[in-house]
């Protein structure tokens, strides 16, 4: 295949590829890709929560013994002295404790972040960018504190969270770096830019703990030894989190930093396809797919397509497995647009062909007015339906004079010359749409004229013959003028269902007969 057949092959799919990165730079494939990420995630299934990280959730249970959200300080206070006999290795508060509350309650509440030595607080910040952290007790007692803004999408997922903002590090990120500290290293990813949360299942798969059952002794230690301990709500209604898992009823916030934290774990947060995907996913679904779809018949277009598709799913979900996100909403966008462009590209040239087919099939090569055969076809249908109408049908056959001696004197390029002049000054003699001028033959030109009656017809002759005079083509060899003329043989009739058509045709060049033996340059009526 030659370079130039190479481009003209791939320019679909160039147009589209641009068309589709213009559309993904706006944001048009969110959704799409929203869609998939969700689909995706159920599909791969829950991956095995680390055994390291515990939920203690202040759930409806707790608040059904203890009494209303928030809590009053004394039972955090005795939650923390229970774990701290339990010995867990890190404590992570998802709660801001930011109204002082009583003073023996806050002070008793310090003491036990103090006496466990190794207890995380949140911090967020309001609508208005004002920092919302605990008080400076808790705060001071605490030994670091992570922050606890999420990032939602659209359809209210949290996809991504920030490693750090304004110098305060996530709160999983913080609860790590005190893990490594107290316990054992685990190696951070690169905090500048935004990670990629690995959905682990669902909230409720991960091993949890009731707060009112840590409080009152009913979970053993050896649950909670050594173990990163999440405190947060999940009771219904307090701060809801959807979840590709958890959609309705929704999991509860701290289940996303703990999520994060066995993500951090693992070292299993998503990579994002790298820029050098895109260009091939560009180069994939635009030239190339145009390049293989071009040419080929339409049922093994949309199996391409559609198998394409269906793979770009199947390799997604692959890389899901080894924690690469690939984008779907674009390339998926990408392939059928290229398919859509170029079956419908396929589609208006057939038609161009066809048409210019047809007009080959239907009209004179020389002078560019309908041919025989379409004349043909016109007539007889015009016949019918002027028989089924009981309507007049004209016909006018015209004939141009002395034709061969023109043609022996000026020349047969001249001859040609002049019998364009002369069709396009019979069309132009010609005024109703439902009116066809015809190439009979040689110098010959036919005119069916429905619905028009003797009278009619012997005008439009005469204007046909006044402006073929009009067009003044000198004819030297012509006895009868000095430029060519016309003589026209007309008729009309209402014509008989049993008649034919060819019958107007033979009346009418009786009459042209006529108008040749009468002295030429004029028309005749025949008489039916
Ligand atoms: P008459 O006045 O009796 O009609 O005489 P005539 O010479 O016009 O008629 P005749 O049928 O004897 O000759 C018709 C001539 O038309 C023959 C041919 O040289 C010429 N002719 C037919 N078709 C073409 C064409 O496509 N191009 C050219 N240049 N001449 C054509
Ligand atoms: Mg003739
Ligand atoms: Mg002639």
């Amino acid at each position: 295949m030659q370079f130039r057949q190479l481009l003209q092959r791939s320019l679909p799919g160039i147009a589209t590829a641009l068309i589709t990165g213009a559309l993904h730079q706006l944001g048009f494939f969110q959704s799409i890709e929203q869609i998939a990420y969700n689909t995706l995630f159920r599909l791969r299934g829950a991956i095995p929560w680390d055994e390291r990280v515990v939920l203690v959730g202040v759930d409806d249970k707790t608040l059904q013994q203890l009494g209303q959200y928030p809590l009053p300080r004394r039972h955090y206070a005795t939650l923390l002295q229970k774990l701290t006999q339990a010995e867990p290795n890190v404590v992570v508060f998802d709660l801001v404790f930011s109204e002082p509350s009583s003073f023996a309650e806050d002070r008793q509440l310090a003491e036990a972040i103090a006496q466990h030595g190794s207890v995380v607080l949140a911090q967020a910040w309001k609508q208005d960018g004002q920092l919302w952290q605990s008080i400076a007790p808790l705060r001071q007692a605490a030994v670091a504190t992570g922050h606890i803004a999420k990032l939602e999408d659209a359809d209210g997922i949290t996809r991504k969270i920030e490693p750090q903002r304004q110098g305060t590090p996530a709160l999983s990120i913080a609860a790590i770096q005190v893990y490594s500290l107290v316990h054992h290293a685990v190696a951070l990813p690169d905090l500048q830019d935004r990670l990629w949360l690995n959905w682990v299942g669902q909230m409720r798969q991960a091993s949890h703990y009731s707060f009112v059952d840590v409080v009152q002794g009913r979970v053993p230690a050896i649950a909670l030894r050594g173990k990163i301990v999440m405190v947060g709500s999940t009771a219904t209604g307090i701060d809801p989190l959807p979840t590709p898992f958890d959609r309705t009823p929704p999991a509860s916030g701290n289940y996303l930093h703990a999520n994060a934290i066995n993500n951090l774990l693992q070292t299993n947060f998503l990579h994002p396809a790298p820029d050098s995907w895109f260009l091939l996913i560009f180069l994939i679904g635009g030239p190339g797919l145009s390049l293989m779809l071009m040419q080929c018949p339409v049922k093994h277009q949309l199996i391409l397509w559609l198998g394409l598709c269906l793979s770009w799913l199947l390799l997604s979900g692959i890389m899901l497995r080894t924690n690469y996100w690939l984008p779907t909403g674009l390339p998926l966008a990408l392939f059928s647009l290229t398919t859509v462009a170029i079956l419908t590209l396929e589609r208006l040239q057939l038609e161009l062909e066809n048409r210019t087919l047809q007009h080959l099939a239907t009209s004179d090569t020389l002078t560019k007015i309908a041919n025989r055969h379409h004349f043909d076809q016109y007539l007889d249908y015009e016949w019918h339906r002027s028989a089924r109408t009981q309507s007049s049908l004209a016909l006018i056959l015209c004939d141009v004079d002395f034709f061969k001696r023109f043609n022996d004197h000026y020349g047969h390029q001249a001859g040609d010359n002049c019998l364009m002049l002369v069709a396009a000054a019979i069309k132009g003699a010609v005024k109703r749409p439902a009116d066809l001028v015809a190439r009979y033959g040689g110098e010959e030109f036919v005119v069916i004229l429905p619905d028009t009656d003797v009278k009619g017809a012997v005008e439009v002759a005469e204007r046909i013959r006044a402006q073929v005079k009009a067009l003044a083509i000198s004819h030297a060899q012509s006895t009868v003028a000095q430029t060519v003329s016309l003589s026209l043989g007309v008729v009309s009739t209402i014509p008989h269902s049993q008649g034919a058509a060819a019958t107007l045709i033979a009346t009418a060049d009786q009459a042209l007969y006529r108008a040749k033996a009468e002295g030429r340059d004029r028309s005749v009526v025949a008489s039916w």
